[in-house]
């Protein structure tokens, strides 16, 4: 009987302990988390105003009360945590799902100051991430730039135009929703140094944004006509002409007035972040234009922006793992349809799915084949996987070496603790927003 160990519980860890469970009638599995709250960027990513994406959260939630499947939250892998290599001679094999855990760099001066973000670091903080820092994004800002132009970035941009009236219902931490009800960020320009065809929205998202309240969208015909595929979109493939689509509309619609205006730019490559008293006070962008071989390429022409929050949104990026091999190139850990490569080699027992095998592409649901893929291969080996002797019972060991996971009771008790707080203020479920609280709640309140 194979005993697997699944690190990470996000959609390739659900999807991949299902898989398991569903091929193997005897397979028994652990789906390990650092968080003591299990479902990954499901929880930690998806916008809190996007409430039918969340509740994918129901349909994991069945993985992870199957029979043969534990959750076991609050297990650090890798360094101050369980070894790798412990967790291999605890179990038959070892699925990592550990996503690509931060954002990519721009490389540009100034891109540290104080009022410079990560996209990942807000949506950590109105997500009620417990690493997640409560710095004021928004305090004294009036006009913010978000850099990039895919889908994270017209998250974080609707979550700055959305009102507390919106955002109440949702289940984002008390403290993020008081500082987005008074933030007084009226002009957000969300910005792309490519062009409209290039850019990586999806057109449900982009048109999301023309259906805020009291929020005007506008789009500058001349920059969206750089785009050679602008004035004949039907070359393109349909999501981007879509895309185009509704950013003529944008275009072409008179002037609004409302309290909110989101400017979508094109053609602007950030160059420097300027300061002013110590903080950002703007961003400087270089004109681009199309270099005919689908890039584009410096003008020589400058822009600054005016914004005291600068969000950048350019890309996830995996993290190396201790004792896992690590491609620093593509920030993913090499892989032959799942099976981890040590030097070209196959490492036998050890297998990835999710973000930190393929990348950070995709929806929730390119997980789950990415993740048959990998229990394909898994099970192919199964063989020669169980000769190996393992812990009779791997949490039993784990719990003699000071480990004390947060089980599913645990994880039911931060649910009921999450609601209880949310009917205290009136409000629906509310995310507790740090280690204490939800341990607290977890270690306290399991039945
Ligand atoms: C901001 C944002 C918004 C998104 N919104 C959408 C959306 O609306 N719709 C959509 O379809 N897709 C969306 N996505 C994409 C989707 O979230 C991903 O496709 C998916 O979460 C990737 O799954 P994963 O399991 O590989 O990684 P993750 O979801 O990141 O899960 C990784 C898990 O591993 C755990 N972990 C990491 N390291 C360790 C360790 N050392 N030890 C133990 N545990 C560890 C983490 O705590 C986490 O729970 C969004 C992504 C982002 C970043």
């Amino acid at each position: 009987m194979l005993r697997i160990a699944v690190v990470g519980s996000g959609p390739s860890g659900c999807y991949t302990a299902q898989s398991l469970v569903q091929q193997d009638p005897d397979a028994l599995v652990d789906v390990l988390d650092r968080l003591p709250c299990p479902y990954g960027l499901v929880r930690y990513g998806v916008a809190p105003d996007h409430e039918k994406i969340k509740s994918l959260q129901n349909n994991l939630r069945t993985v992870l009360e199957h029979e043969r499947v534990r959750f076991l939250g609050g297990v650090q892998i890798g360094p101050g945590g369980v070894p790798t290599t412990r967790l291999r001679d605890l179990y038959h094999a070892v699925v990592y799902c550990v996503g690509a855990a931060t954002d990519r760099h721009l490389g540009v001066p100034g891109e540290d100051l104080p009022g410079s973000w990560s996209a990942t670091e807000f949506v950590s903080w109105y997500s009620a991430h417990p690493d997640s820092v409560d710095d004021g994004f928004v305090l004294g800002a009036r006009s913010a730039v978000v850099i990039g132009i895919g889908n994270v970035a017209v998250d974080v941009t609707r979550m700055l135009a959305r009102g507390t009236a919106e955002l109440s219902p949702t289940d984002m931490p008390q403290a993020a929703l008081t500082a987005l009800g008074a933030s007084r960020v009226t002009e957000v320009s969300m910005v792309g140094r490519r062009g409209p065809s290039q850019a990586r929205f999806t057109t449900k998202e982009l048109r999301e944004l023309g259906t805020l309240p009291d929020t005007a969208v506008s789009v500058d015909p001349a920059e969206l006509a750089l785009d050679p595929a602008y004035a004949d979109p039907s070359g393109l493939p349909a999501p981007q002409r879509r895309n185009i689509e509704a950013l003529r509309a944008w275009a072409e619609a008179p002037p609004q007035d409302a309290r909110h205006r989101i400017r979508l730019r094109f053609f602007l490559r950030p160059v420097e972040l300027l300061a002013e008293a110590g903080r950002v006070s703007a961003v400087r962008f270089e004109r681009t234009a199309p270099d005919g071989r689908g890039a584009v390429t410096g003008t020589g022409r400058y822009e600054d922006i005016e914004a005291q929050l600068v969000l950048r949104s350019v890309g996830y990026r995996g993290v190396p793992l201790e004792g896992l091999p690590f491609d620093t190139t593509t920030g993913t850990v090499p892989h032959s349809e799942g099976r981890v490569l040590r030097e070209g080699r196959v490492a036998p027992g050890e297998y990835v799915a999710g973000w930190i095998k393929r990348g950070p592409t995709g929806v929730i649901g390119t997980n789950r084949p990415c993740a048959k893929e990998t229990v394909t291969s898994l099970l192919e080996d199964a063989a020669v996987l169980v000769r190996r002797e393992v812990a009779q019972d791997p949490l039993t060991a784990l719990r003699a070496e000071g480990v004390e996971p947060v089980e599913w009771p645990g994880w039911c008790a931060i649910e009921r603790a999450e609601a209880e707080l949310g009917a205290s203020l009136g409000r629906g479920v509310v995310k507790l927003p740090d280690w204490e609280s939800l341990l607290g709640a977890a270690h306290h309140n399991a039945l």
